[in-house]
């Protein structure tokens, strides 16, 4: 199922531009597995929220990425009721009857957020859920910069940036293009000494993750893998003119040789 074009999450972004620590999350985990939940429950983060694609499944998955099973048993078994899926496409209104979203439940065992606004909007829609909980307690985990970190960040709640992904295969290929270029950003803003917004809650970096991330690329780097990118794009487009040219031809040989038969 895919998703539809989110406005009010691309106006959101926009604010990113003013302020760009929005992007930035408290904490940077390769993936779920290396995020500490009994010691993180400990701190006083009371409850936690998770994106779905390519944080837990697979894009557009139901079901949880089978090296994770030991991890979400963790999370499920330290915050029991207080963890919550907060999807853009499960549980939305693209969400036909909401059956991805109680696929989901019944795959991963947790509960699916019903909302309407898509994420970095309707932090709202998360806090009723979470009623009585203040959004410092709240833990928000997700896969991307733009939409779930700054989600989390608007809002006041911890956030933590998985930074490996499930896979990309069947991804929407331009998240999959954002994706790229926001770890690019992060690395910039980190080579800028652009820190996260200071957390209420102290949390000690060396309890909660299990094993840190190498550190962010250096420029040398991220520049290395931007001209891997545009060449890669460029491979592509002359990839496709070539089929399109092929193609043609073989019509107008085609279209010939019907003239001729007549
Ligand atoms: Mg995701």
């Amino acid at each position: 199922m895919g998703q539809s074009f989110n406005l009010h999450g691309v106006l959101q972004s926009f604010r990113v531009l003013l302020s760009p620590r929005l992007m930035v999350p408290n904490i940077i985990v390769r993936d779920i597995r290396d995020i500490n939940f009994e010691q993180l429950h400990k701190s006083g983060i009371t409850a936690i929220a998770f994106d779905k694609d390519n944080c837990l499944t697979p894009p557009y998955g139901k079901d949880l990425y089978p090296p994770f099973e030991d991890a979400w048993k963790r999370c499920r078994d330290v915050y029991k009721d207080q963890v919550v899926i907060v999807s853009n496409s499960a549980g939305t209104q693209d969400d036909k009857d909401h059956q991805l979203a109680k696929a989901i439940e019944f795959s991963l065992q947790v509960q699916v957020l019903r909302h309407r606004q898509k994420k970095p909007a309707g932090g709202d829609e998360l806090l009723s859920h979470f009623s009585g909980i203040r959004p410092a307690r709240i833990a928000f985990v997700g896969d991307r910069a733009l939409t779930d970190i700054v989600f989390g960040n608007n809002w006041g709640m911890l956030t933590i940036l998985t930074r490996d992904v499930v896979t990309e295969e069947g991804d929407n290929p331009m998240a999959k293009r954002i994706r790229r270029m926001e770890h690019r950003a992060l690395a910039f803003l980190d080579s800028m000494n652009i820190k996260p917004r200071s957390h209420p809650i102290k949390i000690d970096l060396h309890d909660v993750v299990m094993q840190p991330p190498p550190p962010p690329k250096t420029q040398e780097e991220v520049k290395a893998q931007a001209a891997i990118d545009t060449r890669e794009a460029k491979e592509a487009a002359e990839q496709k003119a070539k089929e399109a040219t092929e193609s043609h031809a073989k019509g107008e040989h085609f279209s010939e040789k019907k003239t001729t038969t007549k």
